[in-house]
């Protein structure tokens, strides 16, 4: 059995047009694999591809061609086992109006088969802290209910993979904060987790590997330490202890006065050293209070790698 959660070989969407309109290219030839145990990254900006993808994944959506592997198990050739590895929870709240959420869990559950004395409805209420709203009105839930409930939804059959599509697109920070816990108590638990956003910040902030997609390809894919540092950039900021009459100059050295006084300077770390940048600011006869180095996120990365399209 393969050590990945997830394998894909040449994955290829093309969906057709609509009425006169050309076919779309979702994703041109996907190769990509998810370690088991990981917090995977799909990231991209809208229409990169990442729900068609997950949508494959899911069993949703169809794929043109390629292989999927989920788990070990060829999603062709092992369509139930590769199913049963997998949650999802799409980007879509598509809650049926007539259950309440244990009896929406409950629907889930028996879906996908799951006996009853293995189903543990009260315990995903618990967890996604609905418990108090059971056998509520589907109606009388909030936005950010609904979005638990999802969430809670792809849990039932206990999947090795859980798969969340934009899980915090557009939801108040209590909500993401604590979407943000779930996803770490679970993956602690030993589930893998792969989720798609378009907010740079969740992926820095969650994930232990990425892959950026753009246009239906994948244009880049490591750990999240290494993509941010990739892009060498630096700031230094420096706080002068007096007034600034002279900013600093050097060779690869751009440097600003701020509206606060302080000096940024701007510099590539594999061409110009830390030192040079101070002894430039030694030189310009100003005397420093307090100094800070400022790395590139993963939005100069992301903006890099994605500017040429
Ligand atoms: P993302 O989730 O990254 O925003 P999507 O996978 O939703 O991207 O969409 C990728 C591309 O495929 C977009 O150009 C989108 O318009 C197109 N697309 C998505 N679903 C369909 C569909 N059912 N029919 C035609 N085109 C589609
Ligand atoms: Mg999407």
């Amino acid at each position: 059995m393969s050590e990945d959660a997830i394998r894909l070989e040449a994955l290829r969407k093309t969906y057709k047009g609509r009425k006169g309109q050309p076919e779309k290219h979702a994703l041109k030839g996907i190769d990509l694999t998810v370690p088991r145990g990981s917090v995977f990254g799909l990231l991209g900006p809208n229409g990169a591809g990442k729900s068609t993808l997950i949508n494959i994944l899911a069993g949703l959506v169809l794929k043109t061609s390629g292989k999927v592997s989920i788990w070990g198990f060829d999603q062709d050739e092992n369509p139930r086992q590769s199913r049963a590895s997998i949650g999802v929870m799409p980007q879509e709240l598509n809650l049926d109006p007539f259950f309440s959420p244990h009896g929406a869990l409950e629907v889930q559950a028996g879906l996908y088969g799951v006996p009853k004395a293995e189903r543990y409805s009260d315990e995903i209420l618990e967890m996604i802290g609905l418990a108090d709203k059971a056998d509520a009105y589907a109606r009388t839930l909030s936005g950010g209910m609904r979005r638990r409930l999802l969430l809670g939804k792809a849990l039932v059959h206990r999947p090795s993979i859980l798969v969340l599509d934009e899980p915090t697109a557009g939801v108040d920070i209590e909500l993401r904060q604590m979407l943000w816990e779930n996803i770490r108590k679970l993956n602690a638990q030993g589930m893998t987790i792969i989720l798609t956003t378009h907010y740079l910040e969740e992926a820095e902030e969650m994930c232990d590997e990425i892959a950026i997609i753009n246009q239906g390809e994948v244009v880049a894919r490591d750990s999240t330490s290494n993509l941010l540092g990739r892009l060498d950039a630096r700031a230094m900021v420096v706080h002068p202890a007096a007034a600034v009459t002279t900013l600093p100059s050097g060779p690869g050295i751009e440097a600003e006065l701020r509206t606060d006084g302080a000096v940024v300077l701007r510099y590539h770390s594999q061409t110009t050293s830390a030192e040079a940048v101070l002894e430039a600011v030694r030189t310009a006869g100003i005397s420093i209070r307090d100094v800070k180095t400022e790395e590139a996120d993963l939005e100069d990365v992301f903006l890099a790698l994605t500017a040429s399209s």
